[in-house]
């Protein structure tokens, strides 16, 4: 078994269900008292959130990448960054260790074909909804994706951040997600990302009427497969270079 470097902390509250998800997955398959040999570097969010607001994308990005660098030292053989948001600047991370990084997106993509769905709505961060380093991931392998429209987009990225990321689950929130869900299936989503690490612990399946992908189980659970050499790291931009 690999040991699975977790960047997290981005916020810690999503974090947990990881180190929940990579324990469960690994003594599911393997039985007996098996658990997930795994390392979690986790940052402090308030600073990063900062970087966010102030577009300070640079200096993150090293943030980050010195965290993988460190996993790495400590012996992680594969680096998970435990946001969607902040693979942003997975180049960063990417350049700067050798160990293969397993692409949130790349690994949700996957989900997504193994369903045959195609026309896919995105909830997440406004940075995650309306900039293009997420979307045009899933663009480019096929996916036709709806984002919700700008009133909305801030009410979700809100949500996110003022309850969320600070451990807040609350009905009216829940409401909200589920009814912005309708809108996007009226508009032709087969599908829909839960593509902040954060709304799985809101939505859950059977919440929505349409499959959810929940990017960060989906993330886990793919960082497992890996680690256990079930699944090689073709789906990893890096590998794929190589190939
Ligand atoms: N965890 C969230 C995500 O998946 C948001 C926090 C962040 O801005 O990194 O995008």
């Amino acid at each position: 078994m690999k040991t699975i470097g977790l960047i997290g902390g981005m916020s810690w509250e999503s974090s947990a269900e990881y180190y929940r998800v990579v324990n469960e997955e690994v003594q599911r398959k393997l039985g007996g008292l098996h658990s997930a040999k795994c390392i979690l570097f986790s940052v402090d969010f308030e600073e990063i959130e900062r970087m966010q607001r102030q577009d300070k994308w640079m200096e993150a990005g090293r943030l980050l990448a010195e965290a993988a660098q460190t996993l790495e030292k400590a012996g992680a053989e594969l680096v998970v960054l435990c946001t969607n948001t902040m693979h942003i600047v997975i180049e960063a991370l990417e350049t700067a260790v050798e160990v293969p990084i397993v692409h949130i997106a790349d690994a949700t993509v996957q989900k997504i074909h193994e369903a045959n769905l195609t026309t896919i709505g995105l909830l997440g961060t406004n940075y995650t909804m309306e900039m293009d380093f997420y979307k045009s991931r899933l663009i480019d392998n096929g996916l036709i994706v709806l984002v919700p429209d700008e009133t909305d987009r801030n009410r979700l990225n809100q949500i996110i951040f003022d309850e969320l990321c600070v451990g807040e689950i609350r009905q009216p929130s829940k409401k909200f997600y589920q009814k912005v869900i309708d809108k996007l299936i009226k508009d032709g989503a087969e599908g829909i990302i839960l593509g902040c690490t954060e709304i799985g612990l809101l939505i859950k399946p059977e919440d929505s009427p349409v499959p959810v992908f929940d990017t960060a189980e989906i993330h886990a659970k793919t960082a497992v497969e890996i680690a256990l050499g079930e699944k090689s790291a073709g789906i990893l931009k890096k590998e794929q270079a190589k190939e």
